[in-house]
């Protein structure tokens, strides 16, 4: 029998083999050499695909999703394809034969032969049915109809300002009075929102316990009044009798520029959000949308940036700043730091979009990108310099995906890249991850021989108890501890003490922000492992980066 019908053969076992175990509605088995698949006959009739045994399959699939959720699964395939991942779990909407829009859940494994090359793509999808646009729980138009309706805002340029609401801490309501209380009292929610809100406004419910408004009539003024008297209202709520105490936090927009995506709108809403949620104990927060200096708003900005993700990471760059071993003064590693540029806008530093990118769902495409080119610039400068470490910060977001872990270990791997060699920091944000999953990511990272570093340590809550739980091999002392350390015995004292808790756990410690000779001194009496600041240099691009490492070794 020749290969070509051996293979045949195979795809048809398998096909047969996860049809049988498969509880979801489709399944598919893509024969990575050929590109020949084999789809079932469901999913042939209900999409009206061209025929179970399709080549090329996955443009064929590509052109029956939804316009805003193709690039995502073009992006997520290119990478199966690529060896870059091995998994594929991704949910988007994709038109049937009656020209409806359903919402799949599209879950695949790649399987790989004796010789680690890609053999097969096994998968299977559940149809979650049309999308609808309500929400059965409050009667309101869910999130689609919100993004729906912000599409038609946009496209009629209809100035507006939008507001979304939630409630904090409503799993102790759940765990309190039962979820059948926690469902009444987001139906009065719903009521109460409607009563106060002006007729023409329109009520959404996002996901969980969330709301949004659109409003063209109230100002925001008017908004800031009335939250503050829902705020107040809510905090003793009575719901069948009972008093019950709700947390509300909320943000606030004003829209006047139409040239942006619904998804950039959401994201900066959200971001706003986060910030009344997590620092501003539930004040009403206002989303930044003021012109910078070369008169552009954040809002058009963001959008550019958060749209040059899906362009494959257009703009995107990676500057370098080194870190030095504190008593030989030699380059020890470099810290990789992300820039964004377009002629227009000129170079973005990260503090303009990462906080506000990071809890998008973009953001992990971007995380990927970073590390990949990160290890890859390194990989360059491990040749002569063995013990170099790259060292690549994490978002929040990035962490939160089910396949984190292994898509970090898969690139590493597709890569060559020697995992001691690469640093991950946790930021400051990771910390509002659940703890023990924080703590799982980074056990199996650790064990692989990746190592971690705790970022900005001392500027946020329970640092200690992180320190305890999580294997760091670095603990990074925040600038602002760094910045009056020669003016402040204060500043010194505390940097004292981190390098006493950082020794006690079996971790070195790195200074960030040192700009002098006098700065540097004043750290080097403690155990201070390594040192990152202006003094020894800004950060700069690859090349110059090169430069500087080949001076310092006298190649240059
Ligand atoms: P970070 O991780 O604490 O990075 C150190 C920041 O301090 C960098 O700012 C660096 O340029 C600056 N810095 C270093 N030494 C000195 C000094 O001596 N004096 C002063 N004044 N500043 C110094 P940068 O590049 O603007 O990054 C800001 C933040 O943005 C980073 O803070 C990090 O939280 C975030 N960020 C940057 N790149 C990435 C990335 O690739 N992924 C993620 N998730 N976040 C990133
Ligand atoms: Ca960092
Ligand atoms: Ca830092």
């Amino acid at each position: 029998m020749n290969n070509k019908n051996n293979s045949a053969l195979i795809l048809d076992s398998l096909f047969e083999a996860f049809s049988y175990v498969s509880s979801a509605n489709y399944v598919y088995v893509c024969d990575m050499k050929t590109d020949l698949s084999r789809w079932n006959r469901d999913a042939v009739n209900y999409f009206s695909l061209p025929s179970e045994y399709m080549t090329n399959a996955g443009e064929i699939w590509a052109s029956y999703i939804h316009p805003d959720d193709r690039e995502e699964f073009i992006s997520d395939v290119k990478k199966l394809f690529s060896g870059e991942k091995s998994t594929h779990n991704l949910q988007y909407r994709v038109r049937n034969r009656f020209g409806q829009y359903v919402v799949c859940t599209c879950r695949g494994v790649v399987l790989k032969n004796d010789k680690g090359e890609l053999d097969f793509f096994c998968g299977a999808m559940t149809n979650h049915g049309i999308e609808n646009e309500n929400d059965v729980l409050t009667g309101l138009k869910n999130q689609y109809g919100f993004f729906l309706e912000l599409n038609n805002i946009l496209a009629e340029k209809t100035p507006c300002n939008l507001i979304m609401l939630g409630f904090t801490k409503f799993l102790n309501i759940n765990n309190m009075y039962g979820y059948t209380i926690g469902n009444r009292v987001l139906q009065h929610a719903a009521r109460f929102l409607q009563k106060i809100a002006d007729p023409d406004d329109r009520i959404y419910r996002l996901d969980g316990t969330r709301f949004a408004i659109i409003t063209e009539r109230q100002s925001l003024e008017h908004i800031h009044r009335v939250y503050n008297g829902v705020q107040e209202r809510m905090r003793s709520y009575s719901v069948n009798g009972m008093r019950i105490n709700l947390s509300l936090c909320g943000s606030v927009m004003k829209l006047s520029n139409f040239n942006i995506t619904n998804k950039t709108i959401y994201s900066c809403l959200n971001y706003s959000y986060q910030i009344s949620k997590n620092q501003r104990h539930g004040a009403l927060v206002e989303f930044n949308n003021k012109p910078d200096k070369t008169d552009i708003d954040q809002l058009v900005k963001i959008n550019t940036i958060r749209n040059s993700v899906g362009d494959n990471c257009k703009g995107f760059y990676l500057k370098y700043q080194p870190i030095v071993d504190a008593s030989s003064e030699k380059v020890m590693g470099a810290e990789a730091l992300i820039r964004w540029e377009n002629s227009r806008l000129g170079e973005v530093r990260p503090d303009e979009f990462i906080p506000v990118l990071e809890n998008d769902n973009v953001f992990p495409v971007l995380g990927m990108w970073i590390l990949r080119q990160a290890m890859q610039d390194a990989l360059e400068i491990v040749k002569d310099n063995p013990d170099f470490i790259v060292s690549v910060n994490l978002a929040y977001s990035q962490c939160e995906q089910s396949n984190f872990v292994n898509d970090v270990i898969s690139l590493v791997e597709s890569l060559g890249f020697p995992p001691h060699n690469l640093c991950l920091e946790i930021t400051e944000r990771c910390r509002l991850l659940d703890m023990e999953l924080l703590s799982r990511i980074a056990f199996t990272l650790h064990s692989y021989g990746i190592r971690l570093a705790l970022d900005d340590f001392g500027t946020g809550f329970s640092s200690l108890m992180i320190v305890k739980t999580i294997p760091f091999d670095i603990i990074k002392i925040d600038r602002a501890f760094i910045r009056d350390i020669c003016e402040n015995d204060k500043s010194e004292q505390i940097v004292k003490s981190i390098t006493d808790i950082a020794s006690a756990y079996g971790a070195g410690v790195c200074v960030e922000g040192i700009e002098n000779e006098i700065m540097r001194d004043k750290v080097r009496k403690y155990q201070v492992k390594s040192i990152q600041g202006f003094f020894y240099s800004k950060p700069v691009i690859f090349d110059e980066f090169k430069s500087f490492c080949k001076k310092e070794r006298g190649l240059l």
